[in-house]
């Protein structure tokens, strides 16, 4: 039964079990699990989820096709039927306190009539955007990771339309075209080389990467895939009618392709945990927090999912951390009660 009409019509105050931050798959799925086992949760969402530019979603088992907007929309709708609140605005900070404040009705967020809520002694504040400061004992930070494209004219705007960083969200829908493969690293060989199970007819770019960059392996595979390799800068994209069918090296010469492949820099957006004091790990796609298997940071009382957690958390990853990340999330509070009521 839905509670409310507009979850976003409602505005946060006092203290939570849990706050969300973030409400892409990975919030909303966590969010969900946390409603459903009665904890007073809120989710802080900026509203710009990763996938926006695509206007469909791949690969989700019983959502392939559908667009990224209806699914999250969707989201929305079932927590709304377990009363957590959503919130569009952005987390900026977040601290972490000892003491458990009281809501500004004078509640306390484990009210017993809300059933599994407790008093832990950890607090965390955490400051948003618009003014309010909210309270939780537990955070799921998932905020997910920002696609840093390169500066080359057209690139930004065709992204999620016929400019793809993913084979496996959009190879299916542009089998067989021509693709080009625009280099940002040496590790764009990669990309190419994935691709071209997806179409036999593969260009790979190499911009700003020098021909000296690629190894004796990488140019073997290449060869093996029949990846035609085109050293010199990228100077643009060639759009007619609305669609891609060129791309323009600075030399004024114009290969003719319907698609391309571009691995943006990812930027993940770690700064609400960093400021917690989380320990992150580099990876070749950015540094991520380091986590255990129910995605658990070094912080106590600090999970994470999604994107936030990993470079290559899709749509049904993230889902899944959400929900791992919520349940672990119950247990450490239900625990942690029991343990203060043994306590005395
Ligand atoms: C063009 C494109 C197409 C894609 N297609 C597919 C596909 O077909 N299939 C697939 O499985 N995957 C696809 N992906 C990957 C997919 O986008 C991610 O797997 C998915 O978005 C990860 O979910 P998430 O919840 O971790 O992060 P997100 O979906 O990015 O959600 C994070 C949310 O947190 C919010 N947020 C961030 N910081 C704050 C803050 N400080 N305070 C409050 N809110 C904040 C953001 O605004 C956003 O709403 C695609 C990605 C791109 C770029």
């Amino acid at each position: 039964m839905t509670r409310y009409k507009d979850p976003f019509e409602k505005q946060p105050s006092g203290t939570y079990d849990v706050v969300v931050v973030g409400g892409g798959a990975a919030g909303l799925s966590a969010a969900l699990v946390l409603g459903r086992s009665r904890l007073r949760t809120l989710v802080v969402d900026a509203g710009e989820p990763r996938n926006a530019p695509s206007d469909h979603m791949q690969g989700y088992l019983t959502r392939d096709g559908m667009p990224p907007a209806e699914f999250l929309a969707l989201g929305r709708k079932e927590i709304a039927r377990y009363g957590v609140e959503l919130v569009r605005d952005r987390a900026v900070d977040a601290t972490r306190g000892v003491d458990t404040p009281r809501s500004d009705d004078g509640t306390r967020g484990d009210d017993a009539a809300r059933g599994a809520g407790v008093a832990t002694g950890e607090d965390f504040a955490v400051a948003l955007a618009g003014g309010r400061t909210v309270h939780a004992r537990r955070l799921i930070v998932t905020t997910g990771l920002r696609d840093e494209l390169p500066a080359v004219p057209g690139v930004a705007e065709r992204y999620g339309r016929d400019v793809l960083h993913c084979p496996f969200c959009h190879g299916w829908e542009v089998r067989d075209e021509r693709f080009g493969v625009l280099a940002t690293s040496a590790l764009s060989v990669h990309q190419a080389l994935m691709v071209s199970h997806w179409s036999d007819d593969v260009t790979l770019f190499l911009d700003t990467v020098a021909e000296d960059e690629l190894s004796d392996e990488d140019l073997r595979r290449l060869a093996a895939a029949r990846v035609k390799v085109v050293p010199g800068a990228v100077a643009g994209l060639r759009v007619e009618d609305d669609r891609l069918t060129g791309v323009r090296l600075a030399d004024g010469t114009v290969h003719d392709r319907s698609v391309v492949f571009v691995a943006p820099r990812a930027v993940p957006q770690t700064g609400l945990m960093e400021r917690l004091g989380a320990e992150l790990r580099e990876t070749p796609f950015g540094a991520y927090p380091v986590v255990d298997p129910t995605g658990l940071t070094t912080v106590p009382g600090v999970w994470t999912a999604g994107n936030a957690m990993g470079f290559a958390e899709q749509v049904v990853h993230a889902a899944s951390g959400g929900y791992r990340a919520a349940s672990a999330v119950v247990g450490d509070l239900i625990m942690s009660r029991l343990d203060a009521a043994v306590a005395g």
